[in-house]
């Protein structure tokens, strides 16, 4: 539509500086021949709310770390996957001015997941999941959704593990807390690093996959070549990927609420590729 002021689109968060979002979405607006435009913009939580709405009107956007619980509040409309996480990572206006959210992580990681050809079959599989964060919970949901056999939750502040368990699973028939890394024993199908550990390349490993017993790992965590978790579990012969696909999977379902199209995928990888390579 020639003329017409570019839609808009942001990403919220604190901090946004290092973000790949912009350059995927700019790759995808792109190659759809979409006229928008997608900022990175730190927000305090204070700010969060005008921000979302005044972005809804004509665009919408996603939402980070540390404001996907504080975006999950204030929607008119929230998806079933942002009631039961209580997060936020995508919004939108509907034609009837409301602020209608969702949250993308679910769908992102089981498609990243189901693309993978390495990947167990999640139905019936016993998996580790380390962390109990925002991007936890999302993966928690998924792999129930998903009908998973069993799910061990380890993470440093155990309560907020037993909050997530107590959140999807009140009867406690799949999911279990684990005490401490003395009760990791396996063997696991699948074991998932939902901490923020590998994103300073100087973090110690999340957990020894080796000892794990894994027969898989899967990393939230993305890098270039992978993270030293990946490089870790492929040494010892366990597939493993890290997060990119799973990033250009979420990014690209918030293309799909926003826009009702199907996302260029492939446009997206090149344009991670790109952001993520060492610069001269
Ligand atoms: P978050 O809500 O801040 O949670 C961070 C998690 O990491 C918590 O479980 C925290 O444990 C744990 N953690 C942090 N530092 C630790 C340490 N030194 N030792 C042990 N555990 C530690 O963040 P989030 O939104 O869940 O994101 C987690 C990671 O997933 C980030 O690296 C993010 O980039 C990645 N992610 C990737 C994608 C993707 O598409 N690939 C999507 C979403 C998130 P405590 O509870 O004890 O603090």
């Amino acid at each position: 539509m020639r003329g017409a002021a570019p839609r808009p689109f942001a990403l919220l968060g604190d901090p946004v500086d290092h973000s790949v979002s912009p350059a995927l979405h700019a790759a995808a607006f792109r190659a759809l021949g979409v006229e928008a435009s997608y900022l990175a913009l730190s927000v305090r939580s204070g700010e969060l709310e005008p921000v979302m709405r005044a972005f809804a009107r004509g665009g919408g956007g996603n939402v980070t770390v540390p404001h996907k619980t504080g975006a999950a509040e204030v929607l008119d409309v929230a998806s079933a996957a942002v009631r039961r996480t209580e997060a936020c990572n995508c919004f939108w206006g509907d034609d009837r001015g409301r602020l209608v959210g969702d949250n993308t992580d679910v769908g992102g990681f089981l498609g990243a997941v189901r693309a993978w050809d390495e990947a167990p079959a999640l139905e019936g599989a016993d998996v580790l999941l380390l962390g109990a964060g925002g991007a936890a919970r999302a993966v928690a949901l998924a792999l129930l959704d998903a009908r998973c056999g069993s799910l061990h939750l380890l993470n440093r502040t155990r309560e907020r593990a037993v909050a997530l368990a107590r959140r999807l699973d009140p009867g406690g028939e799949v999911v279990r807390v684990l005490e401490g890394q003395h009760e990791v024993s396996g063997p696991y199908d699948l074991a998932v690093n939902a901490t923020s550990l590998g994103l300073d390349p100087d973090d110690p490993l999340p957990f020894d996959p080796v000892e794990a017993h894994t027969a898989a790992a899967f990393d939230l965590v993305y890098a270039p070549e992978g993270t030293a978790w990946v490089r870790e579990a492929r040494r010892s012969n366990i597939p493993a990927v890290d997060g990119r696909e799973m990033l250009v999977r979420q990014a690209g379902l918030s293309l799909e609420r926003w826009l009702a199209t199907e996302p260029p995928l492939d446009a997206m990888r090149r344009a991670l590729r790109g952001a993520l390579a060492p610069r001269p």
